[in-house]
């Protein structure tokens, strides 16, 4: 598969012959219905290879008239809203991942509109609605915008903290499968999913190999920019690097132009999620992805002006590695308690309607167990309210735990040291 670039942004694509004969077949199905004429077999091929095959490719890939190569548009999109909350954090706060994604995201474009003259701004939301996924890509590809960032938190056990960003994956790793499920699995939320992703299964790596083909030659761009992305949260903002990544996810994969999604932190994490919930926070983390975008424009309109730069041109394998070193997080002095509620060998997605509509469920992994929690406390007696909410809700064995950091102490222990 090769695919080039030439500098006034039309791209040729070679299809691999596999493939192409894959999609020939997929779209003759379709040109019979649509066309049901009689054409002599050359011709009807003929027809068919461009209705089926090319007219959709220009549609999509010819940019509009006055692309100069320039970053003169960018779509900001601020992940989940409205009935889609996102990730709900550890329950501590009333914000949850929408809240923090939507608050960044209009930080970062207030930042670009400021600070960088004649770039458009672009948001999927201003405010807390619900949008579909392909209503998001859709305003990326309408407004030909020249990156596209979604801004997303991240989930998982108590332990894990750090920003990553994501670009569009070429084939499925099983390391980031989890993300991959979760920042797409509001399609099965939304009314006539089938209809409006026909071709995308999530679970599927080959389903969207057309895009793929297309996207292929943005991608280089997209890891440019969330290599950035990540250097200045690393340098600047002193977040711990998960790294550069690829995963299959539904705006990145059908937005037909450089595109990231940042994962700025996990709100399963006290810490991060203490961080990530202030204004402050919230600040610094738009001010790094502005750093990073402003030396991306800067880096992209001057190879456009055909200005030489000199930027080793690091390759994929280079850039994306899953960062498996472990950074220590300095631990929390104070004790904290929590409701124990279930334990489960498989791994429940934290939505109220998997814990008897119980809002504030968080994890904790112990062996092969789940354990799973309700709520987060300084105080015991707090502690016990929550515990008799549980208890009338249905988990009739609820009791209390305790935490130091990450580290499972006794309840006794723990009021020793609150004392
Ligand atoms: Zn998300």
């Amino acid at each position: 598969m090769r695919a080039s670039t030439r500098r006034n942004g039309n791209f040729t694509f070679v299809i691999p012959e596999k493939i192409g004969s894959k999609l020939l077949k997929k779209h003759a199905n379709v040109s019979k219905q649509v066309h049901g004429i009689y054409t002599r077999p050359t011709k009807r091929w003929i027809l068919l290879v461009f209705f089926g095959l090319i007219l959709p490719n220009i549609a999509m890939i010819v940019p509009r008239q006055t692309d100069n190569g320039k970053i003169d548009v960018v779509v900001i999109d601020a992940g989940h809203g409205g009935h889609d909350p996102g990730n709900l954090g550890t329950g501590r706060y009333s914000k949850k991942e929408k809240d923090v994604a939507l608050a960044t995201a209009l930080l970062l474009g207030k930042y670009i509109s400021e600070n960088i003259e004649g770039v458009k701004v672009i948001y999927t939301r201003t405010d807390d609605r619900f949008l579909e996924l392909y209503e998001r890509t859709a305003i990326a590809n309408r407004e030909h915008a020249d990156l596209f960032i979604s801004i997303h938190c991240n989930s998982g056990p108590r332990s894990a903290y750090g920003a990553e960003t994501f670009v569009m994956g070429l084939a499925r790793e099983d390391a980031n499968l989890e993300v991959s499920k979760r920042e797409n699995s509001v399609i099965f939320l939304e009314d006539n999913y089938e209809q409006n992703y026909e071709g995308f299964d999530p679970n599927s790596p080959v389903s969207n190999m057309a895009n793929t083909i297309a996207q292929r030659a943005y991608l280089d761009q997209s890891i440019e920019y969330a290599t950035l992305v990540q250097n200045q949260f690393k340098g600047r903002v002193q977040r711990r690097d998960r790294g550069v990544k690829q995963s299959v996810l539904y705006v990145l994969d059908y937005t037909f132009m450089p595109s990231v999604l940042v994962e700025l932190g996990f709100l399963t994490n006290r810490s991060e999620e203490d961080f990530l919930i202030t204004t402050n926070g919230q600040e610094l983390m738009a001010s790094a992805m502005f750093r990073a975008f402003r030396d991306y424009k800067n880096h992209r309109d001057a190879v456009s002006d055909g200005i030489k730069v000199d930027q080793p041109q690091q390759t994929i394998e280079e850039v994306i590695a899953v960062d498996q070193s472990t950074i220590e997080e300095p631990e929390p002095s104070v004790p904290s308690f929590t409701v124990q509620i279930a334990v489960s060998s498989s791994l429940k997605e934290l939505v109220p309607q998997n814990f008897r509509g119980l809002d504030g469920v968080s994890y904790y992994k112990e062996g092969r167990l789940y354990k799973y929690t309700y709520g987060e406390y300084s105080s015991l007696k707090d502690a016990e309210v929550a515990k008799n909410e549980a208890r009338e809700a249905g988990f009739e064995d609820a009791y209390i735990i305790a935490f130091l950091g990450e580290e499972k102490i006794s309840v006794s222990e723990a009021e020793r040291l609150l004392q």
